[in-house]
């Protein structure tokens, strides 16, 4: 069935591949990103795969942004089915290094920039008793890495907003609630991470320097040995299955080596509806 999807981050990476894919399936898609001016990536992409994508401005660190481009999609399509919030932005440091506007500007772009997006669509999805959040989380929404303690907490965040409405909007109002969990994405995300570190002191030379060494050298040697990295494509295939099925999970890992590297978070329960079964038993039964 073709859906109207709404997706952000689309001028780079996972975003460019969602919007790509979601239009190769026969679905409208609205690619949406801050900066239009970033468009070349998404238009090329899109040409190269001889499909249509409607480009809109939407920065989720702007609710006025958010609220213009939610009305422009349902003026001209009369509802959307999917949301997919994919927008984020790596962060390594430790705590002790990182500023508070750093960690501020972390936590608003990857978790209340979750939040504003779907706030400004639940309303439309409880009207029409349907509709799906999709969040692009990471293995890092369950499990803690060195020096991402502020992304993670802010996936952690992710996952919890999105679990605890799975435990009673989905039941209530039948509005599927999923969080995509990748490993690595060979994308724009590394690169953008360094870039940050550079613009904001550089790696300091203090008594992390060797421990964080250790990290960003052993990151070249975990993208090149195979299995932690996926490309932007096989990441939103996955996507695009939870998107098609009439039941979602709740939750899911994009590769066997997620998998693995979760488990023992996830094993007994690896697409969350255990866990909403349980919750809904007892909360709401
Ligand atoms: P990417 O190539 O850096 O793309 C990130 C996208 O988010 C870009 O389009 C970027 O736009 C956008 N963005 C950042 N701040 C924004 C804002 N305020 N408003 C709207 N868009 C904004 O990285 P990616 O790998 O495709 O990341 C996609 C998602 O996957 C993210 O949620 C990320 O946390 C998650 N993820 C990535 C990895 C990985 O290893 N890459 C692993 C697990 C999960 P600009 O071009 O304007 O900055």
């Amino acid at each position: 069935m073709s859906k109207v999807i709404l997706i952000t981050g689309c001028s780079s990476g996972l975003g460019v591949s969602l919007a790509v894919q979601a239009a190769q399936a026969g679905h409208t898609v609205y690619a949406t990103m801050r900066n239009l001016s970033k468009r070349a990536v998404l238009d090329d992409a899109v040409a190269a795969a001889g499909v249509t994508v409607h480009v809109a401005q939407l920065d989720v660190q702007d609710s006025a942004s958010i609220a213009a481009c939610v009305d422009q999609v349902i003026a001209a399509e009369g509802h959307v089915d999917v949301l997919i919030n994919n927008a984020g932005a790596g962060f390594v440091r430790s705590t002790e290094q990182a500023s508070e506007e750093d960690i501020n500007w972390v936590m608003d772009v990857n978790f209340m920039g979750v939040v504003r997006c779907t706030k400004a669509l639940i309303p439309h999805f409880r009207e029409r008793r349907a509709g799906h959040v999709v969040t692009i989380s990471s293995v890092g929404g369950l499990v803690g890495q060195p020096f991402n303690e502020i992304y993670c907490a802010a996936k952690f965040a992710v996952e919890g907003y999105m679990e605890a409405m799975a435990s009673y909007i989905s039941p209530s109002f039948g509005i599927n609630f999923t969080v995509v969990e990748p490993g690595g994405i060979a994308s724009e995300f590394a690169a953008n991470v360094m870039k940050q570190v550079e613009e904001t002191g550089g790696m300091l030379d203090d008594e992390y320097l060797p421990i964080l060494q250790k990290y960003v050298g052993g990151a070249q040697d975990r993208a090149a040995g195979g299995d932690i990295y996926q490309t932007a494509d096989e990441v939103a295939a996955v996507v695009m299955d939870c998107v098609a099925s009439d039941d979602p999970p709740i939750r899911t890992r994009t590769s066997k080596w997620g998998e693995a590297f979760c488990a023992l978070k996830t094993d007994l329960d690896p697409d969350g509806k255990k866990l909403q079964s349980q919750v809904v038993d007892t909360f709401l039964s």
